[in-house]
């Protein structure tokens, strides 16, 4: 159900539930430190940077915590401090935060409902389908091949495909993409 207010209660339910059997979320008190801590808020900070797309975790917990979901899946490319897709899940704002919450799971869940709603950047469906098609997120080139062989290292095995083929389409990837 979605108000004029663009609240929508599916949504705050959906990211709510990342976290059964607790609803630290809502003990989200504002504080900032995950912000004043994100590597990547440091540099997309309009207050100190010419950015397109400003990143804000701390924002982006309110903004689920209240179930502002068109907000939080605005297209890339949109200037708004709610859109995920900046976080590298490098995990500092978790272990920085006062109430334990687990922002990163709750960056991850915004990710996962706007891919599924085909609204990923090109970029990030472009590295998904490169996963899926070669079972790798950065393919081996000639090159790397052939600087391994002077440093002497060994080849780098080549991995099942069909394998993770099958796993990516037990999750119905292979769909989304
Ligand atoms: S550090 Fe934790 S409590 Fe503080 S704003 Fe971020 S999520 Fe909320
Ligand atoms: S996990 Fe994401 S939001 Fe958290 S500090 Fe790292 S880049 Fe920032």
């Amino acid at each position: 159900m979605t108000l004029p207010l663009g609240i929508d209660f599916e949504f705050r339910k959906q990211i709510m539930d990342v976290h059964i059997g607790s609803d630290k979320i809502k003990y989200c008190y504002q504080c900032n430190r995950c912000t004043d801590n994100c590597p990547v808020a440091s540099v997309a900070n309009p207050f100190y940077h010419e950015v397109t797309n400003w990143f804000d975790p701390r924002l982006i917990v309110l903004g689920t915590l209240l179930g502002y979901k068109d907000i939080v899946m605005a297209l890339a490319g949109s200037k708004s401090a709610l859109i995920p897709w900046g976080c590298t899940v490098c995990d500092t704002c978790d272990a920085v935060c006062p109430q334990a919450i687990e922002v990163t799971e709750i960056i991850g869940l915004a990710k996962n409902i706007t891919s599924g709603a085909g609204l990923a950047p090109d970029n990030i469906v472009a590295q998904a389908k490169t996963v899926f098609d070669t079972a790798k997120a950065i393919p081996s080139q000639p090159a790397i091949e052939r600087r391994r062989e002077q440093m002497g290292l060994p080849a780098v095995a080549a991995p099942n495909v069909n394998e993770v083929q099958t796993l990516l389409k037990n999750i119905g990837a292979d769909k989304k993409l």
